[in-house]
């Protein structure tokens, strides 16, 4: 007889503690989609982390590139302006020289009716000096000459610059341009997949998230235990708390830096979500 009640009584808790799991599943089911959605999130977000680290390099270096070409442009701009000037002021210098030749041949008319030698030896010396400024203009001219070369071998160096860098900026540019075309695909769907989620995450939650990634250096708010340890910040989890963690009862974070906590389970859910 006593027996007999052992054994109903044992048959009895079994089925019972059956019926209750369930029960309790769908409790727990709310706060792990909660958890696989944050979880999610956070592997979303870090995705779009990498893709903004690989573009970050890039749009700086097509900037620095557009930068240096429009500086070496602006370059050769001014060393052909500068050889314009020279190229005018020969102009000039020639026609000085005409003009003071003009005047020479002027005073040797002159000489030949002068009253007396005084008069002939003023002449003499206005036909000196314009001498003088014949060299002096044909020294101008020379050294324009000389400056003109010398503008041209910079302009033909910043000519060639320029060609080089804007090879390397086109490359730049179409390599961004594949990045950008390839990412932003994987970008809308990472963010569309991120809407998803939070749908799951009360408002809370979702700011206790960004709060926490906002002040985490690599942007982790949600990480997984990892040898006993904390996935952020490496500080060793009681075995209770991972007890606890396992169950998805509830969020439970790291009494050392504050990030949410979730087990491989969780993240397995949610890297399965993120295959689909
Ligand atoms: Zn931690």
């Amino acid at each position: 007889m006593a027996k007999k009640t052992t054994t109903t009584k044992k048959a009895a808790a079994q089925p019972q503690a059956e019926q209750v799991t369930p029960v309790m599943r769908d409790v727990d089911l709310t706060v792990e989609k909660r958890l696989v959605a944050l979880y999610t999130l956070q592997s979303v977000d870090s995705e779009i982390d990498k893709i903004q680290q690989i573009r970050g390099e890039l749009p700086q270096a097509v900037q620095d590139l557009e930068d240096e070409v429009a500086g070496l442009e602006t370059r050769v701009e001014n060393f052909k302006n500068e050889k314009d000037e020279c190229n005018a002021s020969i102009a000039k210098q020639d026609n000085d020289i005409a003009e003071h030749t003009e005047q020479i041949k002027k005073y040797e008319k002159q000489q030949d009716n002068v009253r007396n030698n005084r008069e002939y030896e003023a002449i003499n010396k206005e036909i000196e000096y314009k001498n003088l400024e014949i060299q002096l203009c044909e020294r101008h001219k020379r050294d324009a000459k000389e400056r003109i070369k010398e503008l041209e071998r910079h302009i033909e160096a910043a000519l060639k610059l320029t060609e080089r860098r804007k090879e390397e900026l086109q490359m730049k540019q179409d390599e961004l341009g594949d990045i950008i075309a390839e990412t932003e695909k994987d970008e809308i769907r990472l963010r569309a997949k991120s809407k998803e989620q939070e749908q799951f995450i009360e408002e809370r939650y979702l700011t206790a998230y960004k709060r926490i990634r906002n002040n985490m250096r690599n942007g982790l708010a949600v990480v997984t235990i990892d040898r006993d340890a904390c996935g952020g910040c490496f500080s060793k989890i009681p075995h209770q708390r991972q007890m606890e963690i396992k169950m998805h009862k509830k969020v439970i974070v790291c009494e050392h830096c504050g990030r949410i906590l979730v087990d491989g389970d969780i993240a397995g859910k949610a890297a399965d979500l993120l295959k689909k």
